[in-house]
């Protein structure tokens, strides 16, 4: 029977104790145990990590043993330190289709322990057993309408379930977008297109109606926004969490100063520049261009996003916008949400070799889109990711869901989904590779335009 609470008298646990029945008939209890934190990725701070025996200071150190590992899963991001770290939790021994493990759950750090503290030890990558979970819990989505906020927004309908999905699919946070233009854009013609032009103030006032709602989602699913750089480099699927970011800035309507409002009041911190509208930012593929790419507001809105420290999406922009973004960005930029293309449709969303060429040159990522109209499976998928890696290079290609966005369905409609593209793009990539697409990528473009 498992306990509600942690008990006054936490049994003390020995690494040589782990394997004997002593450990076993500690399943569900809570115990005390030392020793080193090992990451997947580099980090100072996680909800998740690796507790050895001995330091990893080398790859050949980490024991694939079982009995010499637990996999930890932290009530929050703890501090790592170079040395040992003493932790509570509660034990749990399992035996499923990831293979025979030790974990702890719900886990606390205790404080320094005194002795073995070490110089700096390089965190690495584990190849074992307990790690067979898809992207040890890190994976990041550039673009999501994850938890039904577009409707939310509109009053229709409650919020689905977005923090189980991703606690089940092993996704640490995805950037969570209200649509900025949401009311004035209608289906015509096969795409979406503005329907009338605005009055002043009445896209801002829908977007901070839609900011509240998506705060609100947030709240109800218990999920974190994320406002720093260690913010997100301690992220991990077991407490899933948002980045707030908008698909268009059109609630600016040309005031820049609303742009640091948005920062400190809704905490946004990925900025879409355009959408389906052609606004006071730029031009977008689906009409056509007035503004010979980027606008000198959408300039003055790329560098004010530079110093806040938000991302800069430049998806739906046409190739000039994204042209004048590359050359007027201090930081790598983001193309959350599309696929390539060798021979673009008139209006479409899709781009060319070049297009995503000047997003790489940033140093950026450009987001692979589970669009049913162009991926009929998940094979199909890893196909996309593999086209736009070949021409980008691993470093520059991410995930952008655009999930309850896309009208044709998602190949992936579910994050508890994930491991499906996992395996799929396992097919193509190492671990370390798989790591880099789903969210890596994103992270390393999140933490260079937060510091
Ligand atoms: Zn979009
Ligand atoms: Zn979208």
């Amino acid at each position: 029977m498992m306990r509600a609470g942690r008990p006054a008298v936490l049994m003390k646990l020995d690494w040589n104790e782990l394997g004997t029945p002593r450990a076993d008939r500690a399943d569900g209890e809570w115990v005390e145990i030392s020793g080193f934190a090992t990451t997947l990725l580099p980090a100072t701070k996680s909800a998740y990590f690796h507790l050895t025996a001995e330091p990893g200071c080398c790859p050949g150190c980490v024991p694939a043993n079982p009995l010499a590992v637990i996999e930890v899963f932290a009530k929050r991001p703890i501090d790592l330190p170079l040395g040992s770290l003493r932790l509570r939790g509660r034990l749990a021994v399992c035996d499923d289709e990831l293979g025979w493990r030790y974990q702890l759950k719900g886990a606390e750090r205790k404080g320094w322990t005194r002795r073995r503290l070490l110089r700096a030890t390089p965190l690495i990558a584990l190849p074992m057993p307990a790690l067979a979970q898809p992207m040890d819990g890190l994976a990041v989505d550039m673009h999501s309408h994850a938890g039904n906020v577009i409707d939310a927004s509109f009053g229709r309908g409650s919020f689905s379930p977005v923090a189980e999905p991703m606690r089940q699919g092993s996704v640490s946070a995805i950037c969570l977008a209200i649509v900025a233009d949401a009311l004035i854009i209608q289906r015509m013609d096969g795409r979406l297109r503005p329907i009338r032009s605005p009055a002043f103030g009445e896209v801002y006032r829908y977007s901070q109606v839609a900011f509240a709602k998506l705060h609100a989602l947030a709240g109800e699913q218990r999920m974190p926004l994320l406002r720093t750089a260690a913010d997100l480099r301690g992220a991990h699927s077991s407490v899933p969490s948002i980045i707030v970011a908008s698909e268009g800035a059109d609630f600016l309507e040309g005031k820049i100063e609303r742009l640091a409002e948005a920062y400190q009041r809704w905490a946004l911190r990925h900025l879409q520049l355009t959408h389906f509208t052609p606004n006071a930012l730029g031009d977008i593929q689906t009409e056509p261009a007035v503004n010979g790419g980027l606008t000198a507001f959408g300039a003055e809105v790329v560098r004010q996003c530079n110093q806040m420290g938000i991302v800069v999406d430049v998806a739906h922009g046409t190739y000039e916008l994204v042209k004048k973004v590359a050359a007027a960005t201090r930081k790598p930029l983001v193309l959350s949400h599309t696929s390539l293309t060798e021979q673009p449709r008139a209006w479409t969303r899709l781009i060319t070799p070049d297009h995503a060429k000047a997003v790489a040159s940033t140093g950026g990522v450009i987001g692979i889109w589970p669009n049913l109209e162009f991926f009929s499976n998940y094979k199909a998928f890893a196909d996309g990711f593999a086209r736009m890696v070949d021409v980008v290079g691993i470093d520059h290609v991410g995930l952008g869901t655009d999930q309850l966005g896309i009208f044709a369905g998602s190949t992936m409609p579910s994050y508890a989904n994930l491991s499906q593209l996992v395996a799929a793009l396992g097919a193509r990539y190492t671990p370390e590779e798989t790591a880099k697409l789903l969210g890596g990528n994103y992270r390393r473009v999140f933490e260079a335009s937060l510091s």
